[in-house]
């Protein structure tokens, strides 16, 4: 099983990732340093969770200690929504490199499909490898692939995806472009910070425990290889060592193909992150739902 996702411009991401959304100041810099030190070489980061400065610490240092060089690390960050026009695209993408403590991204995401203006001047400049969109729909993904001049297709997006929103359609309609697609809450994201229905908790799914007792690993493991198994890269958040580590152990089993359809194919369907505050926005990318 390769772990590995090609990228449509070259380069290769990492298929498994550490989210890095909510790990707070103090703890994203241990989580990103025991994060390298236990495999991991792929980085999903952005402005908006403000500790991109203590990840560029942790990175620096764990390139200074000679375990990873810049090149093994595949670093994405996204810009935030308030930097969409073209004259603030370069220094917003400035300010994360400074903070990262680093020359280029290997990814940069739109973080919002809300007032689309391409960078595809970065990855000319040098400072990113290559450029994608998060949160982009169907129809939005058209758009922006039938837009005249586009020079540098996107390489991922980064969707919201879990058993209870599998993605198949738009995953499948995603690749078949040959833009890569990457799982963000694969875990359900437990402990996010806005309400949730009780019944919303992957990790307490009992089915999802049925599959994983029978693999002898744990519900977040199976979440994890879910994506793996389909060719999405997924990035699961933990600042918590043995967690960080659990989550890494994924590609020593195999899930069946019964299982996949099981996790593929609950009834109950829940979006954790429905960017609700953009409700009104007329580029909203979930009124289908
Ligand atoms: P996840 O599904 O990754 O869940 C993270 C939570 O699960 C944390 O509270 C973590 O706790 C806990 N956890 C981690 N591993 C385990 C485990 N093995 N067993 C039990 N609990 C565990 O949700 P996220 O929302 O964090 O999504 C992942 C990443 O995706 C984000 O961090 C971010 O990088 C990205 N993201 C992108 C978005 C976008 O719009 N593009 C939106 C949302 C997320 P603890 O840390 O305490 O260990």
């Amino acid at each position: 099983m390769a772990t590995y996702l090609e990228l449509p411009a070259g380069g290769r991401m990492p298929i498994l990732g550490l989210g890095t959304w909510q790990s707070l100041q103090g703890a994203a810099r241990d989580a990103v340093k025991f994060a390298i030190d236990a495999g991991y070489r792929h980085l999903d980061c952005a402005y908006m969770y403000q500790n991109e400065s203590e990840i560029g610490d942790a990175l620096r240092q764990k390139m200074e200690e000679g375990v990873v060089r810049r090149e093994e690390l595949f670093v994405v960050s996204k810009l935030w929504s308030t930097f969409h026009e073209r004259s603030l695209v370069k220094e917003a993408c400035q300010k994360t490199l400074a903070a990262l403590q680093l020359d280029y991204l290997d990814l940069y995401l739109m973080h919002c499909p809300m007032g689309f203006k391409a960078m595809e001047e970065l990855v000319d400049v040098g400072m990113v490898k290559a450029i994608g969109v998060s949160n982009f729909n169907h129809k939005q993904i058209n758009q922006l692939l039938g837009k005249p001049g586009l020079r540098h297709k996107p390489a991922n997006n980064q969707i919201e995806s879990h058993p209870y929103l599998p993605q198949e359609e738009l995953i499948k309609f995603c690749q078949s472009k040959g833009i890569s697609v990457t799982a963000y809450c694969p875990l359900g994201a437990p402990n996010w910070p806005g309400s949730k229905p009780d019944h919303i908790s992957l990790l307490d799914d009992p089915q999802i425990k049925e599959i994983a007792l029978k693999h002898n690993k744990t519900p977040a493991q199976v979440l994890i290889r879910l994506q793996i198994q389909r060719n999405v890269s997924v990035i699961p958040k933990s600042v918590t060592p043995q967690r960080i580590e659990e989550n890494f152990k994924v590609f020593d089993f195999e899930l069946t193909g019964e299982e996949m359809e099981t996790l593929l194919g609950f009834k109950k369907r829940y979006r954790i992150c429905a960017l609700s505050q953009c409700k009104n926005h007329k580029d909203y990318p979930f009124l289908e739902d």
